[in-house]
């Protein structure tokens, strides 16, 4: 029981912005909305058919209006998805089937707009493929739009909030998102959504902590309910007990405290206690997150994703348009080297605007993804190599290319790099001579073909998250699974190692960019099996040099050679494990 006499209730959810909130709760439910259906005379059909019309119009101007706000609260990138949404307006499959259903039933337009979009919602919603689930998302915040326009309702919005609250939801989605008071939200929690879904990326920009996947939370509190959310452990907790908040008021104190220590050492240099310098470098996948970079004090860029660019337009980015937002970055954090990956796109992420291209498969992650598609549209690829070219003559970039799977496909690749080289001098435009060209090892052939390519470019990056996925068979998007995708496995660290020893001998720097080297715990390990340099999103950054700069180099080669002995996993991950503790005490 809590002080006031309620019980205490534990909900464990997925920990999806960092952080730890302690307030009321402001309980957002979107109540169902209420369509009235009727028979439209028939002399009043057009009219009717003109009232739709003049609803899109309305709709495209309020979301026009959501984006300009977006826009402003957080940046261009995510401003986008309202693309999307006005996608959706001018759907004309969407449009046509409403009006042919108004035609056939003769009933009034907001039923049948309700009814067509409520089937594509159903359709989108059970397609296997994250992305175009969210499609369903942007369908369902687009048709509520079009309906309390068409009902003359205003759309309820999280504006409400205006004291400082946890804010509890089914869902929210991108207009509500953005809604949001910033100076009142303390935390977010939804039933649903995913650690990728909207009301995440604001809590994360918001420096706020979030929780995701609570189940029927929102079934189980009140408005005015006092709770606990801990967003590191995905927990929220409903009238905390004074034992809960003494234990909650420590847990916030020390890693306040151990934050501080990791902030503290941001301005020294990533170096062993026994002096091996390692570089640290951020991943960044928007233009905006230059910012990030040097806050977190990342040695440039390891890896971009330059797919952002694409999926977050709806239509494939032109040269020009790749070429400024690559110089952006590159300029911005200029004399730093800044590693642009050329278009991964396939897998889990199709490309928009042109679905065509590549296609419903049936195992995407071993299809026609990221250099096959690129290699197999030539034009496309060489738009961007040409636009990363021209980067290149504004700071420091190294190119390098994903998914390759043998020479061949890397001397194709570097066939094409000449093409833009000779087309940008027909154009008389400028570009560095001496990019350097790399080759990200994700494919366990890759690994296996690491002497013959490290002979044809200047460095290796680890893809661990592709590598990993492809070496054990294990899909990493696959949650039943998931407990078997393993860092440790003695395949794992067994080809790290050939590939380093390979790279070593042809004198080529290697790096990991996967999400292993953002983990601390794996650090020592990586070092002492050779890495180079490690590659993270800027916020992990801090955690990584703190571990390093309190590791000697001996001890993490002697940690390595210990792994490589061991044949369970659990041996390796439970010394890995000692090694960090004995060094870092929360
Ligand atoms: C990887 O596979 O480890 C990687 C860094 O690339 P992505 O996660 O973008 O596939
Ligand atoms: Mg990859």
């Amino acid at each position: 029981m809590d002080s006031r006499g309620k019980t205490e209730i534990v909900v464990q959810g997925i920990a999806a912005s960092k952080g730890i909130a302690y307030g009321q709760v402001f309980l957002y439910l979107q109540s169902e909305l209420e369509v009235p259906r009727y028979t439209v005379d028939p002399d009043k059909r057009m009219a009717e058919i003109a009232r739709f019309e003049q609803a899109l119009v309305t709709t495209r101007q309020q979301i026009a209006q959501v984006q300009q706000q977006v826009k402003r609260n957080l940046s261009e990138e995510e401003a986008l998805i309202f693309d999307a949404h006005q996608m959706v307006l001018e759907d004309q499959a969407l449009i046509g089937e409403t009006i042919r259903e108004f035609e056939t039933s003769g009933l009034n337009i907001e039923t049948c707009f309700n009814a067509v979009a409520t089937r594509y919602i159903e359709a989108f919603a059970q397609i296997d493929d994250e992305y175009l689930r969210e499609r369903a998302a942007d369908i369902k915040d687009v048709t509520r739009r079009v309906l309390h326009v068409l009902l003359g309702q205003s759309a309820q919005n999280l504006s409400e909030l205006v004291e400082k609250r946890i804010i509890i939801a089914v869902d929210v989605s991108p207009s509500e998102a953005a809604s949001i008071d910033r100076s009142a939200a303390l935390g977010i929690v939804t039933d649903g959504g995913s650690r990728t879904s909207h009301a995440v990326i604001v809590a994360r920009s918001l420096k706020i902590p979030a929780v995701v996947g609570a189940r029927d939370l929102t079934a189980k509190v009140q408005n005015g309910d006092w709770v606990v959310l801990d967003g590191y452990e995905g927990i929220v907790i409903v009238n905390p007990t004074q034992a809960t908040l003494f234990r909650y008021g420590k847990i916030q104190e020390e890693k306040k405290t151990f934050e501080n220590r990791l902030l503290a050492a941001v301005d020294q240099p990533a170096e062993t206690l026994d002096g091996v310098r390692v570089t640290l470098r951020a991943n960044i996948e928007k233009t905006d997150e230059v910012g990030l970079v040097k806050q977190y004090r990342g040695e440039g860029v390891g890896l971009y994703r330059t797919e952002f660019l694409f999926l977050n337009s709806h239509r494939v980015p032109d040269e020009e348009k790749q070429y400024e937002a690559y110089r952006t970055i590159v300029e911005g954090l200029a004399p730093a080297a800044v590693t642009i990956r050329t278009l991964d796109i396939g897998g889990d992420k199709p490309l928009p605007g042109d679905p065509h291209l590549i296609g419903p498969e049936a195992n995407p992650f071993l299809g026609f993804r990221a250099i096959r598609m690129c290699l197999e549209n030539p034009e496309l690829f060489k738009n961007q190599l040409r636009a990363i070219l021209r980067a290149s003559a504004h700071g420091k970039v190294e190119l390098m290319y994903p998914m390759i799977s043998g020479a061949e496909e890397l001397e194709r690749a570097n066939a094409l790099l000449d093409e833009a080289r000779a087309e940008l001098r027909t154009r008389g435009q400028k570009y560095d001579e001496k990019m350097r060209v790399g080759t990200m090892i994700e494919i366990p052939s890759a690994a296996l073909s690491a002497d013959v390519l490290a002979e044809k470019c200047d460095f290796f990056s680890l893809g661990t998250n592709d590598l990993i996925q492809y070496l054990l068979a294990i899909d990493r998007g696959n949650n039943r699974i998931a407990h078997l995708y393993d860092p440790t496995h003695p395949a794992v660290l067994r080809v790290i190692k050939q590939v380093v020893d390979e790279a070593k001998a042809k004198k080529i720097k290697v790096s990991v960019c996967g999400e292993m080297a953002g983990d601390p715990i794996y650090a020592p390990l990586l070092l002492g099996l050779g890495i180079d340099e490690l590659s993270m999103t800027p916020p992990l950054l801090p955690a990584v040099k703190f571990l390093i700069r309190n590791t000697k180099f001996s001890d993490a080669k002697k940690l390595a050679a210990e792994a490589l002995k061991q044949t369970d996993p659990r041996k390796t991950y439970a010394l890995i494990e000692a090694f960090y503790n004995e060094r870092v005490k929360e």
